[in-house]
């Protein structure tokens, strides 16, 4: 049905008269006067009389049609109306005047006016009968709706292809709402219904902020200012659905303009994330909980853990106990000789000697970032007492994201970092001395009866071979030598007790001289070849002397140890190289190679130390003590030498002995208080490879 009209068509009504007063001038329709009026008057006005003819028309009727006045007067209306309304309007006109009244026009319908041009314009009319003495005339008042036509006709188009869009969204499993100006709900998508449990129908037409109670974090007034101001506002909002559950959701807001810049409607995307937000905080529950749990055994801790960083070892981090066995506080961001230097505090090795800071384990792992551990310091506080400690240290690597920390932030990215742990082993060093004390006490007190047992076995033997008694029978010679057997190894036994105990109270003393070390290494390989007939001892040596300052009896008993060693630990027998070569003009180095059982790599550390066995010797039956190595190494470093070796399990060792050899200038010289000097070697943790 075509609901559009021309202009104007009158309907049922009555005319109006003109009121009391009104100027005599302005009666006559084609005076200057009622002209100029007309004028005044922002609308299209044209004054139509009952034959349909125009009889006036102001100067804004020429803007809207495009005729002048002088082109309308007199003109019939038909002029400003499209064809195919003229028949239809000329019953509606007989009509009106036959009841004029004050209205608008054509309501509800799309009014149309042609202009001079042919082209046809959208208008809205209000029409006014006027009655001037016996005439009556129609005012109409028109005004051109071609630019409002077409904004709303552009609303329409763009609501319409939203609601499109919005369906095509149904599919999306966000919730997707869109709200008009006033924030009344114009879509709701399925992934809304099935979030939020309203159906669609239900929640258009609802204020979507009261119908879900949205809760913003800075205030619903916050979004609408950053939507006006930006277009766009993104953040979380807590929402209630229809249930009565909270919802967290990531929100996405955007405002939907016209081509004019009128907002038309607000987009808003919702996608529920409570359960990550949950997730979120049961992690963060947990975490904090670990953390907590790692504090407190961090502060709890017995050893004194301190994290440090830079080259000057600055203090990031310190537990309880660092306050303990340090005897004083050790401020954060303080470095490690400060603290020491502020307190009056001295770092020592076990012989009291102080450590320099080249050769403190705290600010050694920081520059050579190497782990080192359960190295040997005593602490002299500032009131004198005195407190040995084993040192281990780690260097260590924090990811980016674990200097973020608060107290970690001061951190710069490539300063190196450490974990640096005093272990107080004032207990151990005690129980320590007592167990020397014994061992000393039972090596002096086994001494002269092993002694007395020795000669008796030996004078008995003699002398019965001297004729001296009556002849032995064969099982009572066996019994002798077993006997004289058992007491010597004991008595070498007691022998290293003996030394031990020295070694630990600072009395094994070298009588050094300068010698050649080749012969020296021979002899013992010509003592020690007759006391096994499987294994060849070979020798390689330079022509030349080794000249070096050593007391020959003491490293005699290092070698006899590393021969005797590589002889017990080969019990398949085979052969035992020993090697001699110059270390370039300063040092000598002896090498003593066996094809043997090896040692556990895992135990390479540790071999060296008191009574310190290998598993695997243990397993094959050899009887040891783990003395040997662990003397022999301190006599070796007394000498300013260094023991260390190599070894694979089940294919064999090689020891390595390196002393400073005696040249003429720059090598060791002999100078006062070397043959008496007093060292205790401690057990070096660097053993092994
Ligand atoms: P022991 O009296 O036990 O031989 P040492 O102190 O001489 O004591 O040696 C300590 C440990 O080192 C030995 O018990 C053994 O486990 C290991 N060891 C020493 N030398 C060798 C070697 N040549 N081959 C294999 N293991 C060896």
């Amino acid at each position: 049905m075509d609901d559009s009209q021309g202009v104007p068509g009158p309907e049922a009504g009555t005319a109006q008269s003109l009121p009391v007063g009104f100027p005599p001038e302005l009666v006559d329709v084609s005076s200057p006067l009622f002209c100029q009026f007309l004028d005044l008057l922002p609308d299209a006005l044209i004054v139509v009389d009952e034959q349909g003819r125009l009889v006036q028309a102001n100067a804004q009727s020429s803007v809207v049609f495009g005729y002048s006045r002088q082109e309308l007067l007199g003109q019939s209306l038909d002029l400003l109306l499209p064809e195919r309304f003229r028949d239809i309007h000329r019953l509606h006109a007989a009509h009106y005047f036959k009841a004029p009244r004050l209205r608008p026009m054509g309501i509800g319908l799309h009014l149309f006016a042609l202009r001079k041009d042919g082209g046809e314009i959208p208008v809205e009319i209000s029409l006014s009968p006027l009655r001037l003495g016996d005439r009556l005339y129609v005012i109409a008042a028109v005004r051109d709706m071609t630019a409002q036509r077409r904004a709303e006709r552009e609303r329409a188009l763009l609501l319409q292809n939203l609601t499109v869009q919005g369906e095509l969204l149904n599919q999306a499993y966000d919730a997707i709402i869109l709200r008009d100006p006033l924030d009344r709900i114009l879509l709701w998508n399925r992934g809304a219904e099935r979030l939020y449990g309203w159906s669609a129908q239900e929640a258009l037409g609802r204020i979507s902020t009261r119908l879900l109670r949205t809760d913003v974090p800075g205030g619903e007034n916050a979004v609408r200012a950053a939507l006006e101001r930006e277009g766009q506002w993104e953040g979380e909002l807590t929402q209630v659905c229809r249930d009565g559950r909270l919802v967290v959701v990531e929100s996405r807001q955007a405002l939907v303009r016209d081509q004019q810049g009128q907002v038309l409607a607000t987009l808003e995307i919702n996608r529920d994330i409570s359960e990550r937000r949950r997730r979120e905080r049961e992690a963060r529950a947990m975490l904090a909980g670990h953390l907590s749990l790692l504090e407190q055994l961090f502060e709890e801790m017995p050893f004194a853990v301190a994290l440090v960083a830079g080259p000057t070892a600055r203090l990031l981090l310190a537990n309880q106990a660092v306050r303990r066995v340090w005897g004083a506080e050790w401020e954060a961001g303080q470095p490690f000789l400060a603290f020491l230097r502020s307190h009056k505090i001295a770092i020592s090795d076990l012989r009291g000697k102080e450590l320099g800071p080249e050769e403190l384990v705290t600010l050694r792992v920081l520059r050579e970032q190497q782990a080192i551990s359960l190295y040997q310091e005593q602490i002299r506080r500032a009131d004198g007492s005195l407190l040995p400690v084993l040192v281990s240290a780690l260097p260590l690597r924090l990811a980016p994201e674990a200097l973020q920390g608060e107290r970690l932030r001061q951190v710069a990215a490539e300063e190196p970092l450490a974990l640096v742990i005093h272990q107080d082993v004032t207990p151990l060093k005690e129980a320590d001395e007592l167990k020397d004390e014994f061992i000393s006490i039972a090596a002096h007190e086994l001494r002269t009866p092993l002694a007395a047992l020795t000669g008796y076995a030996e004078m008995l033997l003699r002398q019965t071979e001297r004729g001296h008694g009556p002849p032995l029978a064969p099982w009572q010679r066996e019994a002798l030598e077993e006997i004289q057997q058992g007491t010597l190894r004991l008595a070498a036994l007691t022998e290293e007790l003996l030394d031990l105990s020295r070694l630990q109270a600072g009395r094994l003393q070298l009588q050094r001289l300068p010698a050649d070390v080749v012969p020296l290494v021979r002899q013992v390989v010509r003592r020690l070849q007759p006391t096994t007939t499987r294994h060849q001892l070979e020798v390689e040596a330079p022509a030349q002397p080794l000249v070096a300052l050593i007391d020959p009896h003491r490293l005699e008993q290092v070698l006899t140890n590393l021969v005797e060693n590589a002889i017990k630990y080969s019990p398949q027998g085979g052969p035992v190289r020993l090697r001699i070569w110059p270390d370039g003009q300063q040092a000598v180095v002896i090498s003593v190679e066996d094809h043997g059982i090896g040692i556990p790599r895992h135990q390479q550390g540790q071999i060296g130390g008191r009574f310190m066995r290998a598993e695997n010797a243990r397993a094959w039956g050899i009887e040891g003590t783990g003395l040997g190595l662990y003397l022999a190494r301190a006599l070796v470093e007394q000498h300013g030498g260094r023991l260390w070796f190599e070894s694979e399990e089940g294919r064999g060792s090689t020891f390595f002995v390196r002393l400073p050899l005696l040249c003429e200038e720059g090598g060791d010289q002999l100078e006062s208080g070397d043959t008496g000097g007093e060292a205790a070697a401690s057990p070096s943790p660097e053993a092994g490879t």
